[in-house]
């Protein structure tokens, strides 16, 4: 929607180019539509084609979203043809003082004792205050990644599942040593450059989002309200993934799989398409734990 300011607020699905989409990525793009149409906001695609591309897999997803009956406003935007805007934020944050290099491998990462109370995994400072001399002596060693100088060790956002929710924030990898940009980088900057204000999105990712609002801010932007939808699920309770059979739109359907129905009914909802589901969609009443997809045999 064109607010009367002249801004766009929207809504979006931003998958990565991996592969085909699997059931429980077309029921979280419904779910975003859903949420954006609903609320008049415009529908956004951005494929997150910083890595892990595989040629031909951004159409394949498209086509399934369109199969689908979703529909998207504006052109599908690449985040490999927005280097400029990614460098641009770098470039503020480091006049800032708010950047800075780090040479640990993943392992030393890992390996190092962390910060008390701090989650698995978070950067534990290293490289925070190395000197001009160590960090002379480290760029002979290995590239350096840039992080992020956080000013907080917590940040709380707001999900219309979740409620109000508090996370972890840490140094985050803004730009990795081999040059590419961080996802959480990319993805903070997309959002406010695209006016995205609603992230709806599968809840692996509720743990990414005080960081990624924390960033926002830092960017001057305000962060999205975060709507964090439950994850599918194969039989093993693990993440679904290809591996378990027929989980694409193509393979079920070659199944006799009707696939809108498969998850409209997931949710609940009597099949519908899309369009028919706007006038009745209450996100309040979908299903709060994952949905465990069986596939066919
Ligand atoms: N590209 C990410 C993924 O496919 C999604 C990131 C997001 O929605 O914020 O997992």
């Amino acid at each position: 929607m064109r607010r009367h300011n002249g801004t766009v607020t929207a809504g979006r699905f931003a998958p990565s180019p991996s592969g085909d989409l699997h059931v429980g990525n077309l029921r979280t793009a419904l779910l975003a539509w859903l949420c954006a149409r609903q609320s008049d906001r415009e529908f956004l695609l951005r494929v997150e084609d910083l890595d892990r591309v595989r040629p031909g897999a951004e159409e394949g997803q498209l086509a399934d979203l369109a199969s689908l009956g979703l529909t998207w406003d504006g052109p599908v935007v690449r985040q490999s043809e927005r280097a400029r805007l990614y460098d641009a934020a770098l470039a503020s944050l480091a006049g800032r003082g708010l950047v800075y290099e780090c040479f640990c491998t993943r392992r030393e990462v890992l390996e190092a004792p962390s910060a008390p109370h701090a989650p698995p995994g978070s950067y534990p400072g290293t490289c925070r205050d190395l000197t001009e001399d160590e960090r002379a002596q480290r760029r002979r060693e290995r590239p350096a990644a840039l992080r992020l100088r956080a000013g907080t060790a917590t940040f709380t956002v707001e999900d219309a599942i979740h409620g109000t929710y508090e996370g972890a924030v840490d140094d985050v990898v803004l730009r990795r040593g081999d040059g590419a940009v961080a996802y959480n980088l990319a993805v903070v900057v997309d959002d406010a450059h695209q006016g995205v204000d609603q992230v709806v999105r599968a809840d692996d990712l509720l743990s990414s989002a005080p960081r990624q609002a924390y960033l926002a801010t830092l960017l001057g932007a305000t962060p999205p309200t975060y709507v964090h939808v439950p994850l599918t699920l194969n039989v093993d309770g693990r993440r679904l993934a290809k591996r378990d059979g027929a989980v694409t739109y193509a393979d079920l359907t070659a199944a006799g799989v009707d696939v809108l129905g498969a998850i409209t009914s997931s949710l609940g909802l009597d099949r519908a398409t899309p369009q028919e589901l706007l006038s009745t969609f209450d996100l309040a009443a979908i299903p709060r734990e994952p949905w465990v997809f069986v596939p066919p045999t």
